[in-house]
């Protein structure tokens, strides 16, 4: 299914994004299988129609998407980071943030290393690079969350130690 771009539906940064906020794709398609598991194949059209379907919004809720395809792991665009993403549960000091869902639900499918790697490396330190946008300042969804008995995303098996060291080793510029 091809969805309908409506960009005059969306709401438009007017300053630089400060924050980064990592999810995972059980944040809005609970329980559904199709996403519990990141298989070798792509599924970002399809979370994308089902996302049109379930919420009537023309693009995803994650400005990047990391997705298995095939043997390794890939950054496709959610929504363009011409726009941003509202989250009725995350703190109004948290709307300019660049959203990124892993395709995974984290709280069924372990990740491997590699994960971490190619999130780090492909996306998170490229965009803090050219953005500005510091360490301290990439959350977890259940970092910034007003809901937090809610609210557990990324699953529990994202190790934000293991994500942390990995990002900090991704981040060293020569
Ligand atoms: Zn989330």
């Amino acid at each position: 299914m091809k969805v309908p771009y409506k960009p005059i539906n969306l709401k438009k940064f007017t300053s630089r994004p400060r924050y980064i906020i990592i999810h995972d794709s059980n944040c809005r398609f609970y329980d559904l299988p199709n996403y519990k598991i990141d298989d070798n194949k792509s599924i970002v059209n399809k979370m994308r129609s089902d996302y049109f379907v379930l919420y009537n919004e023309s693009d995803l809720p994650f400005h990047f998407v990391l997705d298995k395809i095939k043997d390794d792991y890939e950054i496709l665009v959610g929504r363009p980071l011409r726009f941003y993403c509202v989250y009725e549960d995350i703190k109004t000091e948290f709307l300019y943030s660049v959203h990124v869902g892993i395709c995974s639900d984290l709280s069924f499918q372990k990740p491997e290393q590699r994960m971490y790697e190619c999130l780090c490396y492909k996306i998170l330190s490229p965009i803090m690079i050219r953005m500005g946008i510091p360490f301290k300042n990439v959350y977890l969804h259940k970092d910034v969350t007003m809901n937090p008995d809610k609210i557990n995303c990324p699953g529990s098996f994202f190790k934000k130690e293991i994500f942390l060291s990995i990002l900090k080793r991704m981040l060293v510029i020569k």
